[in-house]
This record gives structure tokens, sequence and C-alpha cells, in this order.
């Protein structure tokens, strides 16, 4: 098995330190003795950085927030003066949007391009690990039958979404081509890339607002209680993907790209999962066809296009993760508990009504 050499001579920079994902990760690098530094949009803000210094507080490394936007030119330098690793998180994760190229496409692809042309001018830099997706390999879930083996691996690319259609796939797919643009372009660090499918597992910030929280908010809150699509979807709990980082940082011979998806489920799978520790919270138990989805889908949320129906409602999904379990030596936490832990806190903080 592959082990990470944990080199705690030089600090790391985290982007997007307030994010979900974030927040594992630069738990993970704390607990190894890293000087952690983290860009965040209000350092000022309790309400965002507390847990993050917190946690510094009460474990072995050390953290230092900066202030940073992705779509500010040089707002990233004195953050990673400095630092041998970047690891770059920031990017918008959210489908409530009025403008998909500001709100997304920018920040994702405009941000990594900015973060990246600052690691070409930061000579301590030698690996930048990128937090792309899934996303950024397959578009809707028809074009998994059209690879080769009928299953998505990290040879494969987006190819199908576009600014109109699945924006938040788009903003990840162009992100990643640009870094790897940048990336072939030079050769003084190296590029890894972590592929994530849906991520869930409990936040360690008191709010979140990562998509992950308003998909399990809505299947569990009863959104869907009269019916959910036959929608299937990758899942991988928070903490794998954490690890993943950490093994595509600090694994010597890491390289490429890499599908951290623990497996598929259903939205019917999810709600089932959920039903076993919370059986009184108002869960869907059957799925909608999809004639009725396609004719009234656009009228109850932009979201659910008709395209989006067509393309990916009923088509199964899969995806090959044995790339990460041999090359970074990942083993998968169990995302079922992952899915439990997760409701249970969003009963807890309030977020979810209780049953
Ligand atoms: P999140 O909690 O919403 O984190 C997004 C982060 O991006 C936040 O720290 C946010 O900062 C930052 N950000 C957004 N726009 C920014 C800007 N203009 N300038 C600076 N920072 C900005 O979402 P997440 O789920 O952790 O996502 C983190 C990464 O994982 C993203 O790259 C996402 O695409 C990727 N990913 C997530 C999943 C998933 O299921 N969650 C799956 C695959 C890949 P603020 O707090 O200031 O808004």
């Amino acid at each position: 098995m592959p082990t990470p050499v944990y080199d705690t001579t030089a600090p790391v920079l985290v982007t997007g330190g307030t994010g979900y994902v974030a927040g594992w990760l630069i738990r993970r690098l704390l607990e190894e003795g890293f000087t952690v530094h983290a860009t965040v949009r209000n350092p000022d803000d309790p309400a965002k950085v507390g847990h993050l210094t917190q946690m510094a507080d009460a474990l072995p490394g050390s953290l230092t927030l900066f202030k940073a936007d992705l779509l500010e030119a040089g707002a990233f330098a004195p953050a990673m003066a400095g630092c041998r690793v970047v690891f770059h998180t920031a990017s918008p994760f959210t489908l409530n949007i009025e403008d998909p190229q500001r709100d997304l496409v920018d920040p994702a692809v405009k941000g990594t391009r900015n973060v990246l042309e600052t690691v070409n001018a930061t000579p301590s830099v030698e690996r930048v690990v990128l937090t792309s997706s899934c996303a950024a390999i397959y578009g809707d879930n028809i074009d998994v039958a059209g690879t080769t083996g009928g299953i998505l691996t990290e040879d494969d690319w987006n190819t199908t979404s576009s600014i109109g259609h699945q924006a938040y796939s788009y903003s990840k797919v162009m992100a990643e081509r640009a870094a790897w643009e940048m990336a072939d372009a030079q050769s003084t660090w190296r590029l890894v890339v972590v592929n994530p499918s849906l991520v869930l597992g409990p936040g360690l910030a008191p709010t979140q607002t990562s998509e992950s929280f308003n998909l399990l908010e809505q299947i569990a809150g009863g959104a869907f209680k009269s019916g959910v699509p036959h929608y299937e979807i990758g899942v991988v709990d928070v903490r794998t993907v954490a690890e993943a980082h950490m093994r595509a940082a600090f694994l010597p011979e890491a390289e490429g790209r890499h599908i951290t998806s623990a497996k598929t489920m259903s939205f019917l799978d999810v709600a089932d999962v959920i039903r076993r520790s919370h059986p009184d919270r108002p869960l869907p138990v059957r799925t909608l066809p999809k004639w009725l989805l396609w004719l009234l889908g656009p009228m109850v949320d932009k979201a659910v296009t008709r395209r989006f129906v067509a393309r990916s409602v009923g088509h199964p999904w899969r995806a090959d993760n044995s790339k990460s379990k041999q090359a970074l030596g990942l083993e998968y936490h169990p995302v079922d508990t992952a899915i439990e832990e997760m409701v249970q806190q969003m009963v807890d903080t309030g977020r979810l009504k209780p049953a």
C-alpha cells in the first residue's frame, strides 16, 4: 500500500477554507502537524471561520487565515508565499444561481487560472491538488452508456454540459481543463486532481452553503414525499474526500485524475437509508414516472429541465474507483453512516424541522 510522506517543514495553502470539503481537509492537515495557510473571503466573520480557529487550537498544526477572492488578480500571493503544496478547493457549488457565467463559470475558471498564475510565480510550490469533480468526467447520466465498457474512468471527459445545460458541471470541466493546460505548459510543479462524486457526511462549520446539504435537506425534509425521480448518482463520504486530497498531495508518485466515489445510489436508496434511523421523516417511498417528470418538472423546479429529465432520469450511473484505491491506497468510509450522521446533524442544528 502506498505510504504518504508528511513533510511539515513548509506551509501548505488551502483555498476556500470555509468550505465543507476544505474544513475536513484542514482538520487532517492540522492533525498531521502542518502549518496551514487558508484563504477565505471574510476572515473577520466568526460564523464562517470560528470552527477553523477552534480546530487549530486543539490540534498539533497551526493555521493562518488570509483574505482572497477568486476573481481578484494576485489575491492569493501573500497566502501562497513559501508554500510547498497548494490545495485549490474554492469554487461555488450551488444550483441556486441567477447568472451561470457570473455565479459559477467565472469563479471556477478565472479563479483557477488566477490561483495557478500565482503558483507559476511562487517558486516554493511543488504540487497543486485541484478539487475537481465527477462532473468534469460526465455531463448527463446517459453519457455513461457511451463510455468504453459503460463505466466512467479517468479517461472520460464531460463533453455534453454547456452554459445553458448543467452549468455547474460545465464550470467544473472548464476549470479542470484550464488547470491541465497551465500544468502542461510548465515543469516546476505537478498537478494532481481529485474528482469526487456527491460528497455526503456531517459538516464542521455551523452553517453550510454546499449543495450537498441542500439535496439531503430536500430528501429528508419532505420535498419529494410524493415521489422522487429515478435518478442515480455517485456518493462518497466527506472524510474519504479529505483523505484523497492528503494522498494526492503527499504520495510522491501520485499523478493525474482520481475518481473518488464509493458507490452508486438512487435518490430512493438515499431515502431508504434515512428511513432506517429517522422513520418518522416525510420521505419518499416511490419513484415518479419519467413522463410525469418530463411534463411537470420544469414547472416545479427550474433545474429540472426536459433535457435533464430525458438525458439523466432512469439512466444508470457507474464509475470505476479502482485508481483511487490502487494509486492512492484510499479506503472508503461507509456512505450510509455518513448520510445518517448528516441528517442527524441537520436535525440537531435545526436545519431540518423535527418530524
Ligand atoms: P462549499 O462548502 O460551498 O465551498 C465552496 C467554497 O468556495 C467556499 O469556501 C466559498 O467561500 C468558496 N468560494 C466560492 N466563490 C468564491 C470566490 N469568488 N472567491 C473565493 N472563494 C469562493 O462547497 P463544497 O461542497 O465544499 O465544495 C468545495 C469544492 O469541492 C468545490 O470545488 C466543488 O466543486 C467540489 N466538489 C464538491 C462536491 C460535493 O458534493 N460537495 C462534489 C464534487 C466536487 P465562501 O464561504 O466565502 O462562500
